[in-house]
């Protein structure tokens, strides 16, 4: 299956999870078992030549392609979790959302420093939570290699808040 393909599997949902917005649902994806093996190749495929050291996932959906693409790369995985979630030393980072903070957290221990970090989510919207997780990854003395995603929203602007690093997407929407 060609990479463009998987468009065709990323259902899209109006009004969820509120009115205006149209999301981008891989659970559809994510059954298929060509489609599945197609994303998780072609994300790992990019980072071949240089393999990061860690692949970090961000709760929720993170979780799901993140840990598959350090297991085809060889690297570890590292959990970015909502707060309270994780139970030892953690480093937190708050981000501004449309309405209001949120807040993501990183066990203190979990990046060496100098270590090569790859930084996996399902999609690009904005751009805040990549770029609050890379601040993390950093603060912990990580080098951001890249940040892929499966989904990339490009009329959302997200790349301007990610400016610096090597971004890279699997599929573009450009409404
Ligand atoms: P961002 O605005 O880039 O910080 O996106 C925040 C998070 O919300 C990302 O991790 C995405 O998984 C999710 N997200 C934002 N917008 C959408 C959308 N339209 N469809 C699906 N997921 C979305």
């Amino acid at each position: 299956m060609r990479v463009e393909e998987l468009k065709s599997l990323i259902r899209q949902v109006p009004d969820f999870p509120k009115p205006g917005i149209l999301f981008y649902d891989i659970t559809t994806l994510l059954k298929d078992p060509v489609g599945l093996r197609t994303a998780i190749d072609a994300l790992a495929r990019q980072y071949r030549d240089s393999p990061p050291e860690l692949v970090v996932g961000i709760e929720a959906r993170g979780f799901i392609f993140a840990p598959a693409v350090a297991y085809a790369l060889g690297a570890g995985f590292v959990p970015v979790r909502k707060p309270n979630k994780l139970p030892a030393a953690t480093e937190r980072v708050e981000y501004a959302l449309e309405y209001g903070t949120d807040s993501l957290e990183i066990h203190r221990d979990a990046v060496t420093p100098g270590a090569r970090v790859l930084i996996v989510d399902d999609v690009l919207a904005t751009g805040g939570t990549a770029q609050a997780v890379a601040k993390l990854v950093e603060r912990l003395g990580g080098v951001v290699q890249g940040i892929a995603f499966v989904v990339e929203l490009t009329f959302l602007g997200g790349r301007r808040k990610l400016q610096g690093y090597p971004v890279f997407s699997l599929l573009e929407y450009e409404r």
